[in-house]
Order: structure tokens, then C-alpha cells, then sequence
């Protein structure tokens, strides 16, 4: 019988564990000995400290026992290879762990943001073909770090003299960035808006402070580290579209797996001048932009009529499934 819901310590770990708490949950956290912080907030019931996630992942699982539901986040895939996530982790997660491979690698997301018929920036495939401002993005580099712009393919190989692996390199498109928080619940049968952020990126977010002249001077380059998140709301107008996007995604991720995609899912998008909606990225679980809605966001709360964050939604949906015993359409 679950009545445990449990994650790592990082990422969204107060949001997951606030919204199991509020939906009746016991709630277990495994930490790093670093991370004393997480007993000031008092979500966890219990907090287990660990000198190595990974570590501990893969060799201790059965300390999460038979009652524990695991929501995987951002940093739990970093912790833990997706081959192992997908063939040893043994403990029943929430979501669609087949899904991961699916984001974490640049070419398949490519295809199957392609496959699912939205905008999408163009990918060019050489970096002689660059005839429009680029964006490199190196695949090992984390947060943003060591991406760089290129106008052309000189400019490529004057900036692109450090990089070694594989990159890939994609139109930038000029507008504003959009980051959607869906929610996929195979339960209703029915894609929700939970709500949208947009990211607080070091030190992109602060180039325009500094003097284009004195910026030339100096020569820095952009980088895009996240450190925070922004709420945000769309024009009303504009929601049908959003909708749309979010529905042909899960459709196209029910042809890539036959679960396809479970629970909370992010398409991260720029808004051009033109209206139009173009998706550059997608994360197949919690994404950290929803922590600005604790305890609720404009969209849960016009849908719910309460209080409702995408930790508390997780547990709402695991809650359905524990009482209509069907808990294996919601974790994999
Ligand atoms: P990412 O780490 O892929 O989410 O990208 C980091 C940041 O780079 C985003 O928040 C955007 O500001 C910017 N970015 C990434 N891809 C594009 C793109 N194709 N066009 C314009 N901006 C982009």
C-alpha cells in the first residue's frame, strides 16, 4: 500500500513534498549532509542524509521500502545514468521514465518536438550552413554554460575553438522566452496548463545594464545560467494555441511510447513578434520554473477553484490512482 511519497533533495524537492504533505502523504527526503536547510521548512517527515546521491541511488534502493512513490526531477536524472534509470531503478516512479531518453538527448527531442508538427527552430546540421544568428549549445553543457551565438560560419570557427563532443547548433529566434508547465493525466485523459515562468539567466539577464560600447570593450560573452525563476501569464488570446501545442506533444510522445508522457512536462518556447509560439526544448517531468507556484498559480486556481501547485497536483493525481487502483497508469 503507498502512502509515502519521496524525492532527492534539490531542484523541486520543497515543492514535490509541500504538495504531498497537503494531499495527505507522508513524505520522505533523501539529502546531500550538505543540504541541512531542507529540515527548516518542514515538509519532509523524515530527511535522510547521504554522503553520495548517486551512490546511495544505485546501490540502496530498498531503503525507499514498499509504500514509497519516488517524483523524479531534474537532478535525480543527473544523478543516475538513463540506462540505469530505465532497467535497474526498481522503485516505482511517477511519470514516464522511457520519456527521459527522449529529453535528454538533443537529436530524439529534435524529433520528436518535429514529429509532434509545432514551430521549431531550424536545426542546422553543419555549421557552414549558418546564414542567421545561431546559438551553439554544447551537450554536456549544463545550465546554459558554454553556449555561445554565432552569426556565420567564420564567426563559428573563431568562438567554437574550445568545444570538443557533440553540439548542436540551432536558429535563434528572435522574442521573448515562454516556459509552459503542462500536465498530462492519463487518469482524465486531459492536458492542463499549470502555469508558465520565464528563467533569470546569468548574465544574459543583466548585458543590457552595461553600456553597448562598454560591452564591446570588454568583450563578454552571454551566458545562460539560471539562478531563478519569473511567473508569468499569456495574452488570453493566445491560450488556444497553447493548448494545442502541449495536446500534440503527448500525442506525438503516445507514438514514441505507448505510456507516452505522465504527469508534469515543460515546453520551453520563445514568443516571436509575430505571435508565434516556437519550441526550442522539452523536459518530460517537473521542471523548476513551477517553484514560483507555491501554493498556486493563476491557471491551477481558475481550474480548481483552490490553492493548487504542481507539487500538489503530482499527489493529486497519485491519490486517484492509489483509489481507483490503477497506480501503474501513473508511475513507471
Ligand atoms: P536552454 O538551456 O536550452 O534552456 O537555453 C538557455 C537559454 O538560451 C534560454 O532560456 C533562452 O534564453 C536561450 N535560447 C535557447 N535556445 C534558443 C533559441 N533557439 N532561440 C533563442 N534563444 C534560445
Amino acid at each position: 500500500m503507498i502512502t509515502k511519497i519521496a524525492t532527492l533533495g534539490s531542484h523541486t524537492a520543497l515543492n514535490i513534498l509541500r504538495g504531498a504533505k497537503d494531499e495527505g502523504f507522508e513524505t520522505l527526503l533523501i539529502a546531500s549532509k550538505k543540504r541541512s536547510f531542507y529540515s527548516r521548512f518542514n515538509v519532509a517527515d523524515k530527511i535522510m542524509y547521504v554522503d553520495n546521491m548517486g551512490e546511495f541511488l544505485a546501490q540502496k534502493q530498498n531503503t525507499f521500502g514498499k509504500d514509497s512513490v519516488v517524483v523524479p526531477h531534474g537532478s535525480f536524472i543527473s544523478y543516475l545514468s538513463i540506462d540505469f534509470i530505465e532497467k535497474e531503478f526498481n522503485v516505482p516512479l511517477f511519470g514516464n521514465k522511457f520519456m527521459f531518453r527522449w529529453e535528454s538527448d538533443r537529436n530524439l527531442e529534435n524529433e520528436w518536438l518535429k514529429g509532434a508538427k509545432i514551430h521549431t527552430p531550424k536545426v542546422f546540421d553543419d555549421p557552414s550552413e549558418i546564414d542567421r544568428l545561431a546559438i551553439v549549445k554544447h551537450f554536456g553543457a549544463k545550465g546554459g554554460r558554454g553556449y555561445f551565438l554565432a552569426r556565420d560560419y567564420n564567426d563559428f570557427k573563431k568562438k567554437s575553438s574550445g568545444i570538443t563532443g557533440e553540439y548542436q547548433i540551432q536558429e535563434y529566434v528572435i522574442g521573448v522566452p515562454m516556459y509552459f508547465h503542462f500536465f498530462y493525466s492519463p487518469l482524465d485523459r486531459e492536458v492542463e496548463l499549470l502555469s508558465i515562468d520565464r528563467r533569470y539567466e546569468t548574465n544574459v539577464d543583466s548585458m543590457m545594464r552595461i553600456p553597448a560600447d562598454d560591452q564591446k570593450e570588454l568583450g563578454i560573452a552571454p551566458s545562460y545560467v539560471v539562478v531563478g525563476n519569473f511567473p508569468l501569464v499569456i495574452r488570453e488570446s493566445m491560450l488556444e494555441d497553447v493548448f494545442d501545442m502541449g495536446e500534440k506533444v503527448v500525442k506525438m510522445s503516445q507514438k514514441i511510447d505507448d505510456k507516452g508522457l505522465i504527469g508534469p512536462f515543460c515546453l520551453e518556447t520563445i514568443c516571436t513578434p509575430d505571435l508565434e509560439i516556437v519550441a526550442f526544448e522539452i523536459s518530460a517531468r517537473i521542471v523548476a520554473g513551477t517553484n514560483p507556484f507555491i501554493p498556486s498559480s493563476p491557471y491551477t486556481y481558475l481550474k480548481y477553484g483552490k490553492d493548487i501547485s504542481c507539487g500538489r497536483r503530482i499527489a493529486m493525481e497519485i491519490k486517484k490512482a492509489i483509489e481507483s487502483d490503477s497506480l501503474e497508469e501513473v508511475t513507471t
